[in-house]
């Protein structure tokens, strides 16, 4: 199966022309290696926030790199603001960065930090914009401190109100929240969300974090050893993954072969119904809330499985259960009663997608 789904959009849905564009983009750092970054297209809306998600060491960092230009393409094509900036120098492309470190001034107040980026202006002009830039992100009444008297959140606001302070129209984030804490981590991401859409700037976000790819993303592209395997909107990529690895790497699912009949296959767990028409061997994903489990009938056919362990999680349960030779995981209320070595019914409650031919 080819691992690029070129009928898949690579452009946003808004009528406007893209802030970012990116067409046939790789990079090969040695002759006799593959690509680290393999024909990768995508384009970012005004005000979109687009992310790029995939395991470590699949390229995402060094398709940011190339946006930035602080490493050369030896393929495709990058446009910002529909100018080509392929050949331009880092500075001339008008593109704000936020690093997972901050990678800001130690020994600058929080005001020198963003006037940094700010050098073409001068007296008043500079002293404005510092100011408003400050006030987007809340840090007025911090402007005097020094980055190490401040929260991790705090610092990623700096971080952003410099990335952002000399007006561009793309900004480029590679994994800015790992640092923080869980909690923390949620609010800055609302935060830096929320300022983004306020300032009307384009986003690219680089994380292997999929929930944060999930609730942070306008849209999103899963990307797989250097290629871009999917993409669309995060309900998009969830609901309809065009591929087993998509599946598996956007939570958890069960991988199951069927025959295809049109809105039908036949499978190891009976006859399902398909979320899209299909013909022939296929391989179908079904999450495990697609699924679900009930007492046993009496003297009835039906799909009876053996519940092998149970996963209580608050919010909900995970089972995961044998059928005949198979193991599947089901996702049930948290008041499912079941326990291990017990025979329960299976049920399908949705429709499964085809991520690819069976063969
Ligand atoms: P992570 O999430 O771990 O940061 P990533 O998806 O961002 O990973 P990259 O940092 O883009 O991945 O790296 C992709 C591949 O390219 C890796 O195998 C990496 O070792 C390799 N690579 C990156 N930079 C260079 C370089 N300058 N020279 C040689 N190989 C490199």
């Amino acid at each position: 199966m080819n691992a690029l789904n070129t009928e898949r959009p690579t452009v946003p849905s808004t009528a406007l022309p893209p802030v970012l564009q990116v067409q046939g983009l790789s990079k090969r750092f040695h002759p006799s290696l593959p690509p680290v970054v393999d024909q990768v297209s995508f384009a970012v809306g005004p005000s979109e926030v687009f992310a790029l998600l995939g395991p470590s060491g699949c390229g995402k960092t060094t398709t940011l790199r190339l946006i930035a230009g602080f490493e050369r393409a030896n393929q495709g094509q990058v446009w910002i603001a529909g100018r080509e900036v392929t050949r331009c120098p880092v500075e001339q492309r008008g593109i704000g960065f936020v690093f997972q470190d901050y990678a800001l001034f130690p020994h600058l107040s929080v005001y020198d930090n963003v006037a940094f980026g700010l050098r073409h202006l001068r007296g008043r002009a500079r002293k404005e914009r510092v100011e408003e830039v400050l006030g987007l992100v809340g840090l007025t009444v911090f402007k005097d401190r020094k980055p190490g008297e401040l929260s991790g959140g705090q610092q990623q606001r700096v971080a952003l109100a410099r990335a952002i302070a000399p007006g561009p129209k793309v900004v480029l984030l590679d994994e800015p929240f790992s640092s923080l804490d869980a909690a923390l981590r949620q609010a800055t991401r609302d935060e830096v969300r929320a300022l983004l859409k306020q300032a009307g700037i384009g986003a690219v976000l680089v994380t292997h974090d999929q929930e944060e790819a999930l609730s942070f993303a306008d849209r999103l592209a899963v990307m797989r050893a250097g290629r871009l395997e999917q993409i669309g909107t995060p309900e998009e990529v969830y609901h309809r993954p065009r591929t087993p690895f998509v599946a598996q790497f956007l939570g958890r699912t069960n991988l199951i072969p069927g025959e295809a009949k049109g809105l039908e296959a036949e499978t190891p767990l009976g006859r399902i119904a398909l979320v899209e028409e299909a013909h022939g061997p296929v391989l179908l994903s079904l999450r495990p809330e697609g699924l679900g489990l009930a007492a046993p009938l009496k003297h009835l056919p039906q799909l009876e499985a053996t519940v092998l362990t149970r996963e209580f999680k608050g919010h909900d349960l995970t089972y995961r259960v044998r059928l005949g030779e198979r193991e599947l995981l089901v996702q049930e209320s948290p008041e499912s009663p079941f326990r291990p070595g017990e025979r329960v019914r299976l049920v399908v409650r949705a429709r499964a997608v085809v991520v690819g031919r069976n063969k």
